[in-house]
Protein backbone atom coordinates (compact mmCIF):
# COMPACT_ATOMS: atom_id res chain seq x y z
CA UNK A 1 0.00 0.00 0.00
CA UNK A 2 1.48 3.26 -1.12
CA UNK A 3 2.07 5.53 1.69
CA UNK A 4 -0.78 7.90 0.85
CA UNK A 5 -3.44 5.87 0.88
CA UNK A 6 -3.77 5.88 5.18
CA UNK A 7 -3.55 9.07 4.89
CA UNK A 8 -6.42 9.89 1.96
CA UNK A 9 -8.60 7.18 4.15
CA UNK A 10 -8.26 8.75 6.89
CA UNK A 11 -9.13 12.34 5.31
CA UNK A 12 -12.36 10.10 3.74
CA UNK A 13 -13.08 9.11 7.70
CA UNK A 14 -13.05 12.29 9.14
CA UNK A 15 -14.89 14.30 6.10
CA UNK A 16 -17.87 11.25 6.70
CA UNK A 17 -18.07 11.95 10.26
CA UNK A 18 -17.97 15.54 9.56
CA UNK A 19 -21.02 15.53 7.40
CA UNK A 20 -22.71 13.89 9.92
CA UNK A 21 -22.40 16.76 12.52
CA UNK A 22 -21.35 19.41 10.09
CA UNK A 23 -22.50 22.16 12.98
CA UNK A 24 -21.21 20.90 16.28
CA UNK A 25 -22.70 22.17 19.51
CA UNK A 26 -21.44 24.29 22.08
CA UNK A 27 -21.16 21.19 24.15
CA UNK A 28 -19.89 18.58 22.06
CA UNK A 29 -17.04 21.44 21.44
CA UNK A 30 -16.15 22.66 24.91
CA UNK A 31 -16.14 18.34 25.51
CA UNK A 32 -13.26 18.10 23.00
CA UNK A 33 -11.53 21.17 24.61
CA UNK A 34 -11.55 19.97 27.50
CA UNK A 35 -10.30 16.05 26.24
CA UNK A 36 -7.10 18.51 25.26
CA UNK A 37 -6.92 19.78 28.79
CA UNK A 38 -6.95 16.19 30.02
CA UNK A 39 -4.41 14.82 27.66
CA UNK A 40 -2.35 17.66 28.79
CA UNK A 41 -2.39 17.35 32.74
CA UNK A 42 -2.62 13.51 32.73
CA UNK A 43 0.54 13.07 30.80
CA UNK A 44 2.66 16.68 31.50
CA UNK A 45 5.56 14.57 32.77
CA UNK A 46 5.90 11.75 29.87
CA UNK A 47 5.24 14.01 27.57
CA UNK A 48 8.20 17.17 28.82
CA UNK A 49 10.22 13.41 28.94
CA UNK A 50 9.56 12.70 25.52
CA UNK A 51 10.76 16.29 24.48
CA UNK A 52 13.72 16.12 26.73
CA UNK A 53 14.88 12.57 24.83
CA UNK A 54 14.18 13.89 21.62
CA UNK A 55 16.37 17.38 22.35
CA UNK A 56 19.14 15.47 23.74
CA UNK A 57 18.11 17.66 26.75
CA UNK A 58 15.33 20.35 27.13
CA UNK A 59 14.44 21.17 31.04
CA UNK A 60 10.66 19.94 32.21
CA UNK A 61 10.26 23.81 33.50
CA UNK A 62 10.55 24.84 29.77
CA UNK A 63 8.82 22.78 28.32
CA UNK A 64 5.34 23.47 31.23
CA UNK A 65 6.51 27.31 31.04
CA UNK A 66 6.50 27.10 27.01
CA UNK A 67 4.19 25.09 26.16
CA UNK A 68 1.58 23.28 28.17
CA UNK A 69 1.26 26.84 30.65
CA UNK A 70 0.27 28.46 27.18
CA UNK A 71 -1.79 26.24 26.22
CA UNK A 72 -4.27 25.68 29.36
CA UNK A 73 -4.65 29.89 29.13
CA UNK A 74 -5.62 29.31 25.35
CA UNK A 75 -7.94 26.76 26.40
CA UNK A 76 -9.64 28.61 29.49
CA UNK A 77 -10.14 31.64 27.22
CA UNK A 78 -11.36 30.07 24.58
CA UNK A 79 -13.46 27.75 26.37
CA UNK A 80 -15.12 31.07 28.06
CA UNK A 81 -15.85 32.99 25.01
CA UNK A 82 -16.95 30.18 22.42
CA UNK A 83 -20.75 30.90 23.19
CA UNK A 84 -20.21 34.42 22.11
CA UNK A 85 -17.86 33.47 19.22
CA UNK A 86 -20.54 30.95 17.81
CA UNK A 87 -23.36 32.95 17.93
CA UNK A 88 -24.36 35.03 14.35
CA UNK A 89 -23.09 37.98 14.14
CA UNK A 90 -26.64 40.63 12.70
CA UNK A 91 -25.31 42.87 10.19
CA UNK A 92 -26.88 46.32 8.72
CA UNK A 93 -29.12 46.63 5.60
CA UNK A 94 -29.54 49.59 3.53
CA UNK A 95 -32.30 51.76 3.09
CA UNK A 96 -33.33 49.60 -0.20
CA UNK A 97 -33.02 46.15 1.30
CA UNK A 98 -35.48 47.01 4.78
CA UNK A 99 -37.18 43.86 4.35
CA UNK A 100 -33.65 42.24 5.01
CA UNK A 101 -32.67 40.58 7.80
CA UNK A 102 -28.61 39.80 7.56
CA UNK A 103 -26.21 38.61 9.54
CA UNK A 104 -22.77 36.18 9.31
CA UNK A 105 -23.00 32.44 10.63
CA UNK A 106 -19.77 31.05 11.44
CA UNK A 107 -19.43 27.90 10.02
CA UNK A 108 -16.82 24.72 10.57
CA UNK A 109 -14.47 24.32 7.53
CA UNK A 110 -14.69 20.52 7.88
CA UNK A 111 -11.15 18.33 7.89
CA UNK A 112 -7.95 20.90 8.51
CA UNK A 113 -4.70 19.82 8.18
CA UNK A 114 -2.05 20.70 10.71
CA UNK A 115 1.72 20.14 10.11
CA UNK A 116 4.10 21.35 12.94
CA UNK A 117 7.62 21.61 13.27
CA UNK A 118 10.29 19.68 16.03
CA UNK A 119 10.90 23.33 17.99
CA UNK A 120 7.81 23.65 19.82
CA UNK A 121 6.22 20.69 18.95
CA UNK A 122 2.93 20.61 21.70
CA UNK A 123 2.65 24.17 21.29
CA UNK A 124 2.21 24.04 17.41
CA UNK A 125 0.42 20.95 17.27
CA UNK A 126 -2.23 21.34 20.11
CA UNK A 127 -2.28 25.50 19.95
CA UNK A 128 -4.07 25.09 16.46
CA UNK A 129 -5.96 22.41 17.54
CA UNK A 130 -7.90 24.11 20.21
CA UNK A 131 -9.21 26.92 17.80
CA UNK A 132 -9.85 24.46 14.80
CA UNK A 133 -11.98 22.11 17.49
CA UNK A 134 -13.04 25.54 19.10
CA UNK A 135 -14.62 26.23 15.25
CA UNK A 136 -16.08 22.71 15.00
CA UNK A 137 -13.94 21.17 12.68
CA UNK A 138 -11.74 17.56 12.66
CA UNK A 139 -8.24 17.49 12.43
CA UNK A 140 -5.45 15.83 10.95
CA UNK A 141 -1.71 16.01 12.77
CA UNK A 142 1.54 15.63 10.83
CA UNK A 143 4.37 16.47 13.88
CA UNK A 144 8.15 16.41 12.73
CA UNK A 145 9.99 13.35 11.75
CA UNK A 146 12.67 14.95 14.10
CA UNK A 147 11.26 14.35 17.37
CA UNK A 148 9.92 10.33 17.16
CA UNK A 149 9.64 9.92 20.72
CA UNK A 150 7.20 13.51 20.94
CA UNK A 151 5.60 12.38 17.81
CA UNK A 152 4.91 8.41 19.03
CA UNK A 153 3.37 9.47 22.39
CA UNK A 154 1.61 12.18 20.57
CA UNK A 155 -0.24 9.57 18.75
CA UNK A 156 -0.76 7.40 21.13
CA UNK A 157 -2.51 9.80 23.49
CA UNK A 158 -4.99 11.10 20.14
CA UNK A 159 -5.96 7.78 19.94
CA UNK A 160 -6.83 7.74 23.64
CA UNK A 161 -8.41 11.19 23.79
CA UNK A 162 -10.11 11.07 20.86
CA UNK A 163 -12.08 8.90 18.42
CA UNK A 164 -9.73 8.54 14.67
CA UNK A 165 -12.82 10.67 12.88
CA UNK A 166 -12.00 13.56 15.47
CA UNK A 167 -8.33 14.25 15.65
CA UNK A 168 -5.95 12.16 13.97
CA UNK A 169 -2.02 12.17 14.19
CA UNK A 170 0.11 10.45 11.23
CA UNK A 171 3.78 9.94 12.06
CA UNK A 172 6.05 9.48 9.42
CA UNK A 173 9.15 11.46 7.41
CA UNK A 174 9.55 13.74 4.87
CA UNK A 175 7.65 11.25 2.30
CA UNK A 176 4.51 10.92 4.68
CA UNK A 177 4.93 15.21 5.15
CA UNK A 178 4.79 15.78 1.51
CA UNK A 179 1.94 13.04 0.76
CA UNK A 180 -0.23 14.79 3.60
CA UNK A 181 0.66 18.98 2.40
CA UNK A 182 -0.75 17.04 -0.77
CA UNK A 183 -4.06 16.65 0.82
CA UNK A 184 -7.44 18.07 -0.63
CA UNK A 185 -7.76 19.52 3.36
CA UNK A 186 -10.61 22.24 3.77
CA UNK A 187 -7.64 24.27 5.23
CA UNK A 188 -3.95 23.05 5.89
CA UNK A 189 -1.86 25.64 8.92
CA UNK A 190 1.72 25.01 8.27
CA UNK A 191 4.38 25.72 11.13
CA UNK A 192 7.87 25.91 9.79
CA UNK A 193 10.34 27.00 7.52
CA UNK A 194 9.40 29.50 4.66
CA UNK A 195 11.75 26.93 2.27
CA UNK A 196 9.62 24.15 2.80
CA UNK A 197 6.06 26.56 3.09
CA UNK A 198 7.06 27.00 -0.89
CA UNK A 199 7.19 22.82 -1.55
CA UNK A 200 3.32 23.13 0.67
CA UNK A 201 2.09 25.82 -1.20
CA UNK A 202 2.59 24.22 -4.16
CA UNK A 203 1.49 20.87 -3.12
CA UNK A 204 -1.90 22.39 -1.61
CA UNK A 205 -2.48 24.78 -4.73
CA UNK A 206 -3.42 21.30 -6.92
CA UNK A 207 -6.29 20.93 -4.74
CA UNK A 208 -6.67 24.81 -3.91
CA UNK A 209 -6.62 24.39 -0.10
CA UNK A 210 -6.69 27.54 1.64
CA UNK A 211 -3.41 27.83 3.51
CA UNK A 212 -2.24 29.16 6.93
CA UNK A 213 1.60 29.87 7.01
CA UNK A 214 3.04 30.50 10.12
CA UNK A 215 6.86 30.70 9.36
CA UNK A 216 10.12 32.60 10.74
CA UNK A 217 12.69 35.04 9.69
CA UNK A 218 15.15 37.40 11.31
CA UNK A 219 12.81 39.25 14.15
CA UNK A 220 14.88 42.51 15.37
CA UNK A 221 14.92 43.97 18.89
CA UNK A 222 15.65 47.89 18.65
CA UNK A 223 16.72 49.36 21.86
CA UNK A 224 15.89 53.28 21.74
CA UNK A 225 18.70 55.98 23.05
CA UNK A 226 16.36 56.18 26.53
CA UNK A 227 15.91 53.15 27.40
CA UNK A 228 17.79 51.32 30.69
CA UNK A 229 20.39 49.25 28.55
CA UNK A 230 21.08 46.64 31.39
CA UNK A 231 16.89 45.86 31.24
CA UNK A 232 17.15 45.49 27.64
CA UNK A 233 19.82 43.01 27.72
CA UNK A 234 17.65 41.13 30.88
CA UNK A 235 14.79 40.73 28.88
CA UNK A 236 16.57 40.24 24.95
CA UNK A 237 18.82 37.09 26.67
CA UNK A 238 15.63 35.67 28.15
CA UNK A 239 13.99 35.40 24.74
CA UNK A 240 17.07 34.58 23.02
CA UNK A 241 18.31 31.54 25.74
CA UNK A 242 14.67 30.29 26.10
CA UNK A 243 15.11 26.68 24.46
CA UNK A 244 18.37 27.49 23.06
CA UNK A 245 17.15 30.06 20.63
CA UNK A 246 14.90 27.62 18.90
CA UNK A 247 12.11 29.63 19.12
CA UNK A 248 10.39 31.40 15.48
CA UNK A 249 9.98 34.60 17.46
CA UNK A 250 13.11 35.05 19.69
CA UNK A 251 15.19 38.38 18.99
CA UNK A 252 17.79 37.25 15.89
CA UNK A 253 19.70 40.55 16.14
CA UNK A 254 20.16 43.56 18.17
CA UNK A 255 20.15 47.14 16.76
CA UNK A 256 21.39 49.24 19.72
CA UNK A 257 23.11 53.11 19.56
CA UNK A 258 26.92 52.59 19.20
CA UNK A 259 28.23 53.81 22.24
CA UNK A 260 26.04 51.45 24.38
CA UNK A 261 27.02 48.21 22.47
CA UNK A 262 29.94 47.42 24.94
CA UNK A 263 27.49 48.23 28.44
CA UNK A 264 24.92 45.97 26.49
CA UNK A 265 27.06 43.14 25.59
CA UNK A 266 28.73 43.01 29.53
CA UNK A 267 25.11 42.96 30.71
CA UNK A 268 23.69 40.21 28.16
CA UNK A 269 27.16 37.72 28.89
CA UNK A 270 26.29 38.68 32.82
CA UNK A 271 22.51 37.71 32.62
CA UNK A 272 23.32 34.18 30.81
CA UNK A 273 25.81 33.62 33.24
CA UNK A 274 22.95 33.89 35.63
CA UNK A 275 19.99 32.14 34.01
CA UNK A 276 22.51 28.88 33.76
CA UNK A 277 25.38 28.78 36.57
CA UNK A 278 28.12 26.50 36.10
CA UNK A 279 27.79 25.33 39.79
CA UNK A 280 24.05 24.26 39.29
CA UNK A 281 23.19 20.95 39.32
CA UNK A 282 20.98 20.59 36.81
CA UNK A 283 21.02 22.96 34.18
CA UNK A 284 18.05 24.83 32.27
CA UNK A 285 19.51 25.34 29.05
CA UNK A 286 18.44 23.38 26.36
CA UNK A 287 20.20 21.43 23.55
CA UNK A 288 20.41 22.32 19.93
CA UNK A 289 17.96 19.63 17.87
CA UNK A 290 20.93 18.07 16.29
CA UNK A 291 24.35 17.79 14.74
CA UNK A 292 22.45 19.85 11.36
CA UNK A 293 21.66 23.21 13.43
CA UNK A 294 24.74 22.54 15.34
CA UNK A 295 27.54 22.47 12.70
CA UNK A 296 24.91 25.23 10.26
CA UNK A 297 25.49 27.58 13.65
CA UNK A 298 29.36 26.92 13.74
CA UNK A 299 29.90 27.59 10.18
CA UNK A 300 28.04 31.01 10.89
CA UNK A 301 30.19 31.54 13.78
CA UNK A 302 33.82 30.35 12.25
CA UNK A 303 33.06 32.88 8.80
CA UNK A 304 32.60 35.63 11.01
CA UNK A 305 35.96 34.70 13.04
CA UNK A 306 37.72 34.32 9.98
CA UNK A 307 36.30 38.02 8.73
CA UNK A 308 37.90 38.92 11.90
CA UNK A 309 34.87 39.60 13.89
CA UNK A 310 34.46 39.89 17.81
CA UNK A 311 32.74 37.09 19.61
CA UNK A 312 32.14 36.86 23.12
CA UNK A 313 30.66 33.40 24.61
CA UNK A 314 28.96 33.00 28.31
CA UNK A 315 30.52 30.88 30.63
CA UNK A 316 27.54 28.69 31.18
CA UNK A 317 26.70 25.18 32.12
CA UNK A 318 26.06 22.98 29.49
CA UNK A 319 23.91 19.95 29.98
CA UNK A 320 25.65 16.00 29.77
CA UNK A 321 23.39 14.93 26.79
CA UNK A 322 23.03 16.30 23.24
CA UNK A 323 24.76 19.61 20.96
CA UNK A 324 25.06 22.71 22.57
CA UNK A 325 26.61 25.96 21.89
CA UNK A 326 27.06 28.72 24.66
CA UNK A 327 25.25 32.43 24.29
CA UNK A 328 27.51 34.18 21.92
CA UNK A 329 27.53 37.37 21.06
CA UNK A 330 28.37 38.67 17.49
CA UNK A 331 29.55 42.59 17.63
CA UNK A 332 28.90 44.16 14.26
CA UNK A 333 29.05 41.35 11.62
CA UNK A 334 29.20 42.22 7.66
CA UNK A 335 25.44 42.19 6.25
CA UNK A 336 26.70 39.24 3.90
CA UNK A 337 27.73 37.04 5.82
CA UNK A 338 25.45 33.42 7.06
CA UNK A 339 24.50 35.16 10.52
CA UNK A 340 23.20 37.95 9.14
CA UNK A 341 21.49 36.63 6.20
CA UNK A 342 19.81 33.43 7.46
CA UNK A 343 17.42 33.22 10.20
CA UNK A 344 19.93 32.09 13.47
CA UNK A 345 17.69 29.73 15.44
CA UNK A 346 20.52 29.24 17.97
CA UNK A 347 21.67 31.03 21.23
CA UNK A 348 23.80 33.36 18.90
CA UNK A 349 22.92 36.69 18.67
CA UNK A 350 24.46 39.51 16.41
CA UNK A 351 24.60 43.32 17.93
CA UNK A 352 24.37 45.56 14.93
CA UNK A 353 25.46 49.46 16.33
CA UNK A 354 23.37 52.49 14.88
CA UNK A 355 24.30 56.15 15.19
CA UNK A 356 20.86 57.08 14.28
CA UNK A 357 17.64 56.01 15.49
CA UNK A 358 16.04 56.96 11.72
CA UNK A 359 18.43 54.73 10.10
CA UNK A 360 18.01 51.50 12.29
CA UNK A 361 14.11 51.75 11.54
CA UNK A 362 15.10 52.07 7.88
CA UNK A 363 17.74 48.87 8.49
CA UNK A 364 14.68 46.88 9.59
CA UNK A 365 12.32 47.99 6.83
CA UNK A 366 15.00 47.11 4.03
CA UNK A 367 15.25 43.44 5.11
CA UNK A 368 11.89 40.97 4.96
CA UNK A 369 8.83 41.50 6.91
CA UNK A 370 9.84 39.50 10.06
CA UNK A 371 7.73 37.64 12.17
CA UNK A 372 8.18 39.77 15.67
CA UNK A 373 9.85 43.00 16.19
CA UNK A 374 11.29 44.21 19.90
CA UNK A 375 11.13 47.68 20.24
CA UNK A 376 12.56 48.87 23.99
CA UNK A 377 11.41 52.85 24.74
CA UNK A 378 9.50 54.61 27.45
CA UNK A 379 9.41 57.69 25.40
CA UNK A 380 5.44 57.68 23.47
CA UNK A 381 6.91 59.69 20.27
CA UNK A 382 9.96 56.98 19.79
CA UNK A 383 7.16 54.06 20.10
CA UNK A 384 4.51 55.75 17.52
CA UNK A 385 7.28 56.59 14.93
CA UNK A 386 8.90 52.91 15.17
CA UNK A 387 5.10 51.69 15.30
CA UNK A 388 4.10 53.38 11.99
CA UNK A 389 7.60 53.04 10.48
CA UNK A 390 8.00 49.12 10.23
CA UNK A 391 6.23 45.80 9.52
CA UNK A 392 6.19 43.24 11.17
CA UNK A 393 3.92 40.10 12.22
CA UNK A 394 3.51 41.36 15.93
CA UNK A 395 5.54 43.42 18.26
CA UNK A 396 6.33 43.42 21.99
CA UNK A 397 7.35 46.82 23.15
CA UNK A 398 9.69 46.68 26.41
CA UNK A 399 9.84 43.14 26.84
CA UNK A 400 10.41 39.75 24.43
CA UNK A 401 7.72 36.69 23.20
CA UNK A 402 5.26 37.62 25.47
CA UNK A 403 3.04 38.83 22.30
CA UNK A 404 2.08 35.09 21.78
CA UNK A 405 1.09 33.91 25.04
CA UNK A 406 -1.78 37.13 24.50
CA UNK A 407 -4.64 35.16 24.12
CA UNK A 408 -6.64 38.00 22.59
CA UNK A 409 -4.23 39.12 20.15
CA UNK A 410 -4.28 37.59 16.49
CA UNK A 411 -0.43 35.70 16.32
CA UNK A 412 0.51 35.61 12.50
CA UNK A 413 3.50 36.70 10.38
CA UNK A 414 3.08 38.85 7.25
CA UNK A 415 4.86 38.02 3.80
CA UNK A 416 7.92 36.48 4.08
CA UNK A 417 7.25 35.54 7.64
CA UNK A 418 3.74 33.40 7.41
CA UNK A 419 0.31 34.19 5.88
CA UNK A 420 -2.97 34.33 8.20
CA UNK A 421 -2.79 34.86 12.16
CA UNK A 422 -4.56 32.35 14.50
CA UNK A 423 -5.05 32.25 18.45
CA UNK A 424 -8.29 33.31 20.15
CA UNK A 425 -10.94 34.92 18.49
CA UNK A 426 -8.89 35.29 15.42
CA UNK A 427 -8.74 31.69 15.75
CA UNK A 428 -11.84 30.66 15.56
CA UNK A 429 -12.84 32.91 12.77
CA UNK A 430 -9.67 31.49 10.71
CA UNK A 431 -10.88 27.79 10.67
CA UNK A 432 -14.62 28.66 10.35
CA UNK A 433 -16.40 29.76 7.31
CA UNK A 434 -17.61 33.64 7.69
CA UNK A 435 -21.01 32.48 5.28
CA UNK A 436 -23.01 36.11 5.00
CA UNK A 437 -26.94 35.28 4.63
CA UNK A 438 -29.27 37.83 3.66
CA UNK A 439 -33.31 36.89 4.38
CA UNK A 440 -36.01 38.16 2.89
CA UNK A 441 -39.06 38.99 5.45
CA UNK A 442 -42.20 39.91 3.81
CA UNK A 443 -41.76 41.30 0.45
CA UNK A 444 -38.97 40.63 -1.79
CA UNK A 445 -38.03 43.92 -3.21
CA UNK A 446 -36.26 42.49 -6.39
CA UNK A 447 -39.64 41.95 -7.76
CA UNK A 448 -39.94 46.19 -8.21
CA UNK A 449 -36.98 45.94 -10.78
CA UNK A 450 -37.70 43.21 -12.79
CA UNK A 451 -38.28 43.06 -16.40
CA UNK A 452 -40.19 44.30 -18.07
CA UNK A 453 -38.58 47.30 -16.57
CA UNK A 454 -41.15 50.11 -15.82
CA UNK A 455 -41.59 52.94 -13.72
CA UNK A 456 -38.95 51.84 -10.86
CA UNK A 457 -36.64 51.04 -12.94
CA UNK A 458 -36.86 54.55 -14.88
CA UNK A 459 -36.74 56.00 -11.06
CA UNK A 460 -33.76 54.76 -10.38
CA UNK A 461 -31.83 55.21 -13.65
CA UNK A 462 -32.52 59.32 -12.57
P1 LIG B 1 10.57 22.57 8.53
O1 LIG B 1 10.01 23.51 7.53
O2 LIG B 1 11.81 21.84 8.20
O3 LIG B 1 9.49 21.45 8.93
C1 LIG B 1 8.15 21.75 9.26
C2 LIG B 1 7.24 20.61 8.86
O4 LIG B 1 7.36 20.41 7.46
C3 LIG B 1 7.55 19.28 9.53
O5 LIG B 1 6.35 18.71 9.98
C4 LIG B 1 8.14 18.43 8.42
O6 LIG B 1 7.75 17.08 8.54
C5 LIG B 1 7.49 19.02 7.18
N1 LIG B 1 8.27 18.86 5.94
C6 LIG B 1 9.62 18.73 5.80
N2 LIG B 1 9.94 18.65 4.49
C7 LIG B 1 8.77 18.71 3.80
C8 LIG B 1 8.45 18.68 2.40
N3 LIG B 1 9.38 18.55 1.46
N4 LIG B 1 7.14 18.78 2.05
C9 LIG B 1 6.18 18.91 2.98
N5 LIG B 1 6.45 18.95 4.31
C10 LIG B 1 7.73 18.85 4.71
O7 LIG B 1 10.74 23.44 9.85
P2 LIG B 1 11.43 23.03 11.21
O8 LIG B 1 12.91 22.93 11.00
O9 LIG B 1 10.73 21.89 11.82
O10 LIG B 1 11.11 24.33 12.10
C11 LIG B 1 11.90 25.48 12.08
C12 LIG B 1 11.26 26.59 11.27
O11 LIG B 1 9.93 26.80 11.67
C13 LIG B 1 11.96 27.92 11.51
O12 LIG B 1 12.07 28.62 10.28
C14 LIG B 1 11.01 28.66 12.45
O13 LIG B 1 11.13 30.05 12.42
C15 LIG B 1 9.70 28.18 11.97
N6 LIG B 1 8.70 28.30 13.01
C16 LIG B 1 7.68 29.20 12.89
C17 LIG B 1 6.76 29.33 13.91
C18 LIG B 1 5.60 30.31 13.83
O14 LIG B 1 4.67 30.19 14.64
N7 LIG B 1 5.60 31.24 12.91
C19 LIG B 1 6.86 28.54 15.04
C20 LIG B 1 7.90 27.63 15.13
C21 LIG B 1 8.82 27.50 14.11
Amino acid sequence: MSDIDPLRFMLKRQREAFDEEMHPSLEVRRDRLNRIGRLLKENQAALCEAVSRDFGHRSHHETIQLEIAPLMGALRHTRARLRRWMKPERRSRSLEFLQFSNWVQYQPLGVIGIMVPWNYPLLLALGPLIDILAAGNRAMIKPSELLPVTSALLARLAGTYFKPEEVAVTEGGVETAEAFSALPFDHLIFTGSTAVARKVMAAAAENLTPLTLELGGKSPAIIAPDYPVAQAARDIAFGKLMNAGQTCIAPDYVLIERSKLETFAAAFIATAETFYPRQSGETHYTSLVGERAHDRLMRGIGECRARGVKLMSAGIALPAKGVHIPPTLVIDPPADCLLMEEEIFGPVLPLIPYDDFDAALKFIRERPRPLALYLFTCDKAIEEKALRNTISGNVTVNGTLLHIAQNDLPFGGIGPSGIGAYHGHEGFKRFSHARGIAKVRIFNPARLAMPPYGRIAALLAR
